[in-house]
C-alpha cells in the first residue's frame, strides 16, 4: 500500500462535506419542498461492517441533522445469497449505532409488482426487449470503452414478440440464464452502463418474502433508483463505484417520473481500513472456512465484531466523524479507529486491577491472616463515577514483567533492593525471590512500610514505580482473549497475486487462561466495559460466566503510568 494513500489523524477537514453541503444549498433553494429523505439500502447478504456503519452514519445523520427522514430498505433482489439471519443482525446493528427508522422498513421486494409493470411499459414504450443470447455473448457484444458495443440480434424484434416472452419468463417456462430483458438504450455509448444493460433475470429459487410468485428478477440498477423514486427520496447516498452508474439511474428514473420530483444519487468514497477487508463475499469466506470464530469474532471488522471486542458505538460515530466524506479513494489508519475508542473508554470505563501473568509477591513483615480494605478512585478523568474499596493482604499477584533479577539502568518497578508503591496501599521493598528447579522466578518477598498507606499521613513518600496487583486469597480466576490485527499486510485484500489468506497474521489471537482479577469483577455482565490498569481496555466477553470469567482486550493503552510515579 502506498503510504500516501493512508490518511492521517492530522488530515484537515473542512466544516461541512460536499454532501452536507448540497444539502443545505437544496434546502435553501426550496428544491422538493425543503424536504429531505434518505435510505440506507443494504443487501441482506452478510452482516454489517465498519464500511456500513460510514453510510449508516452519514444516511441517517444527514436527515436527523437537517430534520428528514431515513428509510431501512432491504435490496433484496437476489434471492440466492439472501437471508432473514442477514436482516436481523443488520437492524440490530444500526439500533446499536444509535440510528432509528421509525416504522419505515421497507424492501426492495416490496415493489417487484410495481417493478414489473415499470418493465412491462418499457417494452410497450420499445425501450426494452427480450434478448435471447446467453450472458457470454451479451457480455462479449458490449465493446470496450474506447469501442462501441454490437446491436443484438433481437434488438428490434416486435413489442408483442418481447411482451410475450417476458410473460413466459415469469411463468417459469425457460431455464435460468437462457433469455434476458434488456433496456434499449445506446450501444455506442461512452457509458457502458447505457450499452443496452439487462435489467431482468430469470431466477428459479424461492425468495425469502415472496416465495415461488417470481421467476423473473430486477436487476440492482433497475431496482435501485426506481425504488427511490417510489419512496420519495430526495439524497440517494451511495458509494463512488456507483458513480459511472449515476447516468443510467437517471434515465430510468426519467422513464418513470411524472412530474419534477426525481432523487438524486450522490456518491463519497468507501470507506477502507488498514490491515482489513471490507468485502462481505471475503469476510464471509472466513467464516466459512473457520479461519475466525463467526461473524462476530472480536478481531473482524463487523459491527457485531467490534461491539464484542468492546467498541462503544460512540466511538466508531467519532471516527466516522473523523475521516469524512470525499470523492478521493483511500485506505484509512486503524489505528485512528483505535485512538478514538480509547478517547471513549478513557471516559466512561471504570478502572479495576487485573494481573495477566501472574507471579505471587509475599509480604513477610504483614500479618498473617490479615486484610484490610483500601480505597481507589474508579475513574480520574469523572469523580461522579465514585471510589471503590478492594481487599489487601499479605500475599498478591504483581506481572511477571513487573519484576527484575538485574533490572537494567531505569527500570522503576520492582528487583532486589528496589522499592515501588502497590497502587492504594503501600510501599513495598523486594527482599529476596525464589526459583524453581529451571530457573523460573516463583515467589517475591517484600518488606511493606506500614506508614507509607495511600490517602494517610506518611503517603507523601515518593517512589518511581507504582504497580497494580491484586490480592491472591482474593484474586478471582479469569480468561483474557487479547487480539492482534487479523492480517499483517495493511492492504490484505488489495494485492494483485496474492490470497489474502495468505496474509492472516497466526498470532491475532493469544489466550491467556490463569489471569487474576480483583473480586469486584465478579458481578460484570457481557460487553461491560474496563480500563486493566496499565494494560489496556477489556470487556466481558459474551462466553463468560460467574464461574469462568472471560475478558476480550478492545485495546492496548498508549500511555502506562509505569514510568510516571504518583
Ligand atoms: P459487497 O461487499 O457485496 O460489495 P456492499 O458492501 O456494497 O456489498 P451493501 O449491502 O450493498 O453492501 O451496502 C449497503 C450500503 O452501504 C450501500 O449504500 C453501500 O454503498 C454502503 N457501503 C458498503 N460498503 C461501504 C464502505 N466500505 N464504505 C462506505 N459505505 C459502504
Ligand atoms: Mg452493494
Amino acid at each position: 500500500m502506498n503510504e500516501e494513500k493512508i490518511n492521517m489523524a492530522e488530515e484537515v477537514k473542512p466544516p461541512v462535506s460536499f454532501i452536507e453541503q448540497i444539502i443545505i444549498d437544496d434546502i435553501e433553494a426550496g428544491k422538493n419542498g425543503g424536504r429531505i429523505h434518505t435510505r440506507f439500502p443494504p443487501e441482506p447478504n452478510g452482516y454489517l461492517h465498519i464500511g456500513h456503519a460510514k453510510a449508516i452514519c452519514l444516511d441517517f445523520g444527514m436527515a436527523q441533522k437537517y430534520g428528514g427522514k431515513c428509510n431501512l430498505r432491504f435490496d433484496d433482489t437476489n434471492p440466492v445469497k439472501e437471508d432473514v439471519e442477514y436482516i436481523d443482525s443488520i437492524k440490530e446493528d444500526i439500533k446499536w449505532l444509535g440510528f432509528d427508522w421509525e416504522d419505515r422498513e421497507y424492501y426492495a421486494s416490496d415493489y417487484f409488482g410495481k417493478l414489473y409493470d415499470f418493465a412491462v411499459d418499457l417494452i410497450k414504450r420499445g425501450l426494452a426487449y427480450i434478448d435471447d443470447q446467453p450472458a457470454d455473448i451479451i457480455s462479449s457484444q458490449k465493446g470496450t470503452p474506447s469501442q462501441p458495443g454490437i446491436e443484438s440480434p433481437y434488438r428490434n424484434r416486435s413489442v408483442s414478440e418481447s411482451l410475450s416472452l417476458f410473460e413466459r419468463m415469469n411463468k417459469g417456462e425457460f431455464d435460468e440464464g437462457s433469455r434476458v430483458l434488456r433496456a434499449k438504450i445506446d450501444m455506442t455509448s461512452p457509458n457502458m452502463q447505457m450499452r443496452d444493460p439487462i435489467i431482468y433475470r430469470i431466477i428459479k429459487s424461492a425468495h425469502h418474502r415472496t416465495g415461488e410468485i417470481w421467476k423473473v428478477y430486477p436487476m440492482y440498477d433497475f431496482a435501485h433508483g426506481q425504488s427511490d423514486y417510489f419512496e420519495g427520496i430526495t439524497h440517494s447516498l451511495c458509494t463512488l463505484e456507483f458513480e459511472v452508474h449515476r447516468p443510467l439511474y437517471d434515465w430510468l428514473v426519467d422513464q418513470l417520473k411524472t412530474n419534477d420530483y426525481r432523487p438524486r444519487q450522490i456518491e463519497f468514497n468507501r470507506l477502507n481500513l488498514t490491515y482489513t477487508m471490507m468485502s462481505k463475499r471475503k469476510l464471509l469466506e472466513l467464516v466459512q472456512e473457520s479461519k475466525v470464530s463467526g461473524w462476530d469474532d472480536p478481531r473482524m471488522p463487523t459491527l457485531c465484531g467490534l461491539r464484542r471486542r468492546g467498541y462503544t458505538p460512540g466511538s466508531i460515530r467519532k471516527f466516522v466523524d473523523l475521516i469524512g466524506y470525499t470523492k478521493v479513494e483511500a485506505i484509512n489508519d486503524v489505528s485512528l479507529l483505535e485512538h478514538a475508542v480509547r478517547e471513549d473508554l478513557n471516559i466512561c470505563a471504570p478502572r479495576v486491577f487485573a494481573v495477566l501473568n501472574p507471579l505471587k509477591v509475599i509480604i513477610t513483615n504483614y500479618p498473617e491472616g490479615k486484610t484490610e480494605n483500601v480505597e481507589l478512585i474508579n475513574n480520574p478523568e469523572d469523580e461522579s463515577m465514585g471510589k471503590r474499596e478492594i481487599p489487601f493482604s499479605r500475599e498478591v499477584f504483581i506481572e511477571q514483567d513487573d519484576f527484575m533479577e538485574n533490572p537494567p539502568h531505569k527500570f522503576f518497578r520492582l528487583a532486589p533492593g528496589m522499592e515501588v508503591r502497590l497502587k492504594g496501599a503501600y510501599i513495598v521493598k523486594c527482599t529476596g525471590y525464589k526459583k524453581d528447579e529451571s530457573g523460573d522466578i516463583i515467589e517475591i518477598y517484600c518488606n511493606y512500610d506500614p506508614t507509607t498507606k495511600s490517602g494517610e499521613s506518611g503517603s507523601e513518600r515518593k517512589v518511581k514505580g507504582t504497580l497494580h496487583w491484586v490480592s491472591a486469597p482474593h484474586a478471582v480466576d479469569a480468561e483474557v482473549r487479547l487480539y492482534d490485527r487479523l492480517f499483517n499486510h495493511d492492504d490484505p485484500a488489495g494485492q494483485k497475486d496474492d490470497d489474502y489468506r495468505s496474509f492472516l497474521n497466526p498470532g491475532s489471537l493469544k489466550i491467556l487462561k490463569h489471569c487474576k482479577v480483583e473480586p469486584s469483577l465478579v458481578s460484570a455482565s457481557p460487553l461491560d466495559k474496563f480500563q486493566f490498569q496499565r494494560l489496556g481496555y477489556f470487556c466481558v466477553d459474551y462466553d463468560s460466566t460467574k464461574e469462568h470469567l472471560v475478558f476480550n482486550r478492545t485495546v492496548s493503552l498508549k500511555d502506562t503510568w509505569a514510568k510516571i510515579h504518583k
